[in-house]
């Protein structure tokens, strides 16, 4: 079976590993040589940033350290086992940025990554070769070669009265917490970028698509701003089958609702759920969306269905996988 996934870090990674285990796959690394299935993670690289010189892709590492086995399972990111003593040195020196968490363990992932593509390799090459130690047994797939960063615009007091500026996400998320009111976000420089290669056949060749339940703006939002792949997910053979991040009106462990009210959507599974849209109808991308039980909900055009949505263990993940599988009518 050839399984596409839509994903962006935590919530992402996690719900791969169940993916993988629905399938019978190993949760950790490589599949077997003669394992009958196949699957294309195509990763959100808009909240990728550089920091000190160093290109980092967030959501790229944190689904390769998860699949590995080698994340900080506690945090979620980074690298387990994980030393701090460059980041103390750049504190020493007062240098700027110091809220971007930078281990050193997982700094020689950047380092290698900035000197290829600074070689002039594409970060779905370079992706690649970092895979080949880190072995995800999953295709990762970057959404874009093309550099994408996702902004948001926020008040700015220093401005004077009304006086607005648009910071990078990663500044409004991990330094202020998502605590300044977003107006807007958005990904700068999506019109000119291009899918990674690949990723438009892995969708036509696809045999069920799934949408993680990743951030629906900064990370399933970015990936399907990049031309051409909403016509690719509405032309494809495949049924795409969504799965709410959204459990009870709120988001798990983070602060999606803070991104959602930007995009002016509802916190609550069937408003995401609306925001996907039918197939059916003229703009929509989903034939099924997966939600979590007591929230059943109306989504025109669309098959719902309510199951546990809790990550709670691979094998609780294994199972909503499971569910999404006999919403699309596949089976492994
Ligand atoms: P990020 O890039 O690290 O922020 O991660 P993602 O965008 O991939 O995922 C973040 C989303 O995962 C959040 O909006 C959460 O609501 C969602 N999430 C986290 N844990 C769970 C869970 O156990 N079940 C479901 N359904 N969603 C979850
Ligand atoms: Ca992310």
């Amino acid at each position: 079976m050839k399984v596409v996934v839509l994903v962006g870090g935590v919530g992402g990674a996690r719900f791969l590993l169940g993916v993988k285990s629905a399938l019978g796959l190993p949760l950790h690394g490589d599949a077997p040589e003669a394992a009958p299935h196949q699957i294309t993670a195509v990763v959100n690289t808009g909240d990728d940033v550089q920091m000190h010189g160093l290109q980092i892709c967030p959501d790229l590492d944190t689904c390769m350290y998860t699949l590995s086995g080698a994340i900080d399972e506690e945090k979620g990111w980074g690298r387990a086992a994980e030393t701090w003593t460059v980041q103390e040195e750049l504190a020493a020196y007062g240098v700027e940025p110091d809220w971007f968490g930078l281990g050193d363990r997982d700094i020689a992932t950047h380092l290698v990554r900035t000197r290829m593509l600074r070689a002039g390799y594409p970060l779905s090459t370079v992706t690649e070769a970092l895979s080949a130690r880190w072995r995800p047994g999953v295709r990762l797939l970057p959404m874009s070669d093309d550099r994408v960063e996702t902004h948001v615009v926020i008040d700015d007091p220093g401005a004077g009265e009304g006086g607005r500026r648009a910071v990078h996400f990663q500044e409004w998320w991990v330094r202020h917490r998502a605590a300044p009111t977003a107006h807007a976000i958005g990904p700068v420089g999506i019109d000119e970028a291009t899918p990674a290669p690949g990723l438009l056949d892995a969708v036509k060749e696809a045999d069920v698509v799934l949408f993680a339940p990743s951030n629906p703006v900064v990370s399933i939002g970015t990936i399907l701003a990049v031309p051409g792949v909403r016509e690719a997910l509405r032309e494809t053979t495949a049924p795409v089958i969504g799965v709410s991040p959204i459990i009870a009106g709120r988001p798990l462990r983070g602060m999606a609702d803070a991104c959602l009210s930007a995009i002016g959507v509802e916190s609550t599974a069937e408003a995401v759920g609306r925001h996907y849209g039918s197939r059916a109808a003229e703009e929509g991308l989903l034939d099924g969306w997966l939600v979590h039980t007591g929230d059943e909900s109306e989504v025109p055009g669309v098959t719902v269905r309510a199951v546990p949505l809790l990550m709670s263990s691979p094998e609780a993940t294994s199972a909503m996988v499971q569910a999404a599988f006999d919403l699309a009518g596949v089976r492994a």
